[in-house]
């Protein structure tokens, strides 16, 4: 069967060439145009949206697309080229656009692309504008106009300068330099190399880089996880770098490896930035409901603590502006430091971590060391609508130990670990997360909810 083109709360991902085509890229184009006519309807001002594009080859193509649909309905686009995901969101604020597009299909394998959208805070339409850009797009309700209010497209090439100043503003340059340390850079082909090796060598590293021309030509499977990562780890270890970090195609997400070769887990991206953070100020960090308690661990030991929200970056990032949180981001290898922008920053993490490395003396497996850890299982399950429900409701009764929070399926919270289960918003899955102090405890709350599930298919 065919796959479907999906429309959620991260845009729109499609199979190049099969669902995703120039014309549903141009279509697209001209639904979020549209909203955001209607949305700021009475403003009286031109609306312009900045597009950019990661290193897919497939990319120009649906950029061009996009940016026709915008014309049409009379938005000026301002192309930004081949640039990183918070690049793009970094420039929607930086030139007062009303809105971002970028092109990528983020981490799914090379035949795939998709279409990222962004409001004029740098942040992803929350689930509400997700679904009506949705509506106007299955309608093929466009608010064309006529030639004489077409949009325009300029050219901007400042986001690389852009981005790296406003990274360089939350660190200490001098401090950073002063240790010349040694790095590997794995940036996958992606759109993350070209800006990274600039942020590196401004911050006096010595850099190996590997897979950093951004021919979209993935050299392996293009998610930061272990499995993908054994390349990097080789060439950390046998040239004895102090570190290596892997980004994903659009450069959001980071992943680190340690002076021995090691992955160690995209949970700790998030927390060494953040131990670094609460080593200077106490306050507020936000997360969302499916990401390691070390962040917990590591704010309260500053008097600080983490607030909890739903799946999907854009929940992460409300919560991180309304809070007016320290630091925040995902489990994912994705961290947000609002002083940057609102968005997940492999450049912001790289920056966090070599600060934090710098100021301490200390080796990353150390860092890691002093966080701790956890065993921590993410997997997922085939469940219908119905049955999800189901299990969540019996897990509800069999749980009554545990603190509840439903913002997002159910999250328990016990003494000896936490238990997260929701239904996927892409598939007909349910995920299952659960994090504990040792693998026997884990396992202990992952039989319990396949007993369930067992229980009510009967
Ligand atoms: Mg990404």
């Amino acid at each position: 069967m065919a796959e479907q083109l999906i429309i959620s709360i991260s845009g729109m991902r499609g199979i190049v060439g099969e669902n995703l085509t120039a014309s549903v890229a141009a279509e697209y184009g001209c639904a979020f145009g549209t909203f955001l006519k209607e949305t700021s309807a009475g403003e009286n001002k031109k609306l312009s949206v900045c597009i950019g594009r990661d290193s897919r080859p497939s990319g120009e193509m649906l950029k061009s697309a996009v940016t026709e649909g915008l014309c049409k309905v009379g938005v000026d686009v301002v192309d930004s080229g081949l640039v990183t995901t918070p690049g793009v969101g970094i420039m929607v604020r930086e030139l007062g656009c009303s809105g971002g597009v970028v092109v990528t299909a983020s981490h799914n394998p090379a035949q795939y692309n998709g279409i990222k959208l962004l409001l004029g805070n740098g942040v992803a339409p929350p689930g509400d504008a997700t679904e009506q850009i949705k509506q106007y797009f299955l309608d093929k309700r466009f608010a064309l106009v006529d030639s004489a209010n077409c949009g325009q497209v300029t050219s901007n090439d400042q986001t690389d300068t852009t981005h790296i100043a406003r990274v360089l503003a939350i660190v200490d340059k001098e401090v950073i330099s002063a240790r010349k340390f040694t790095v590997v850079l794995d940036s996958v082909n992606g759109a993350g190399g070209r800006v990274t090796k600039k942020l590196l060598a401004e911050l006096g590293c010595v850099v190996s880089a590997v897979n950093d021309e951004p021919t979209g030509l993935f050299a392996h499977a293009p998610e930061p996880r272990a499995e993908n990562l054994i390349g990097l780890c080789e060439i950390v270890k046998n040239k004895g770098a102090e570190i290596g970090f892997a980004q994903d195609p659009d450069a959001d997400r980071l992943a680190i490896v340690d002076e021995a070769g090691t992955y160690i887990g995209e949970e700790y991206t998030l927390a060494l930035a953040a131990k670094y953070i609460f080593s200077k100020k106490t306050g507020k960090a936000a997360t969302n409901l499916s990401t390691s308690r070390m962040l917990d661990d590591v704010a309260a030991k500053a008097g600080g603590r983490v607030i909890r929200t739903a799946v999907g970056e854009a929940n992460v990032a409300a919560a991180m502006l309304e809070h007016n949180c320290i630091i925040g981001g995902e489990g994912n290898g994705g961290v947000i430091d609002l002083r940057v922008s609102p968005i997940r920053d492999s450049l912001v993490g790289i920056a966090l971590v070599l600060q934090l490395m710098a100021e301490t003396g200390k080796t990353i497996s150390r860092l890691v060391g002093e966080i701790g850890g956890y065993y921590m299982s993410k997997d997922k399950f085939a469940a219908g609508k119905s049955q999800a429900e189901q299990i969540l409701k019996s897990a509800t009764k069999a749980f009554t130990n545990a603190k509840l929070d439903t913002t997002d399926g159910c999250r328990f919270d016990f003494d000896d670990g936490w238990l997260h289960l929701r239904v996927s918003n892409t598939e007909p899955v349910m995920r299952i997360i659960v994090e504990a102090k040792d693998r026997g405890t884990a396992q202990k709350y992952i039989d319990a909810v396949l007993n369930i599930r067992k229980e009510i298919s009967g």
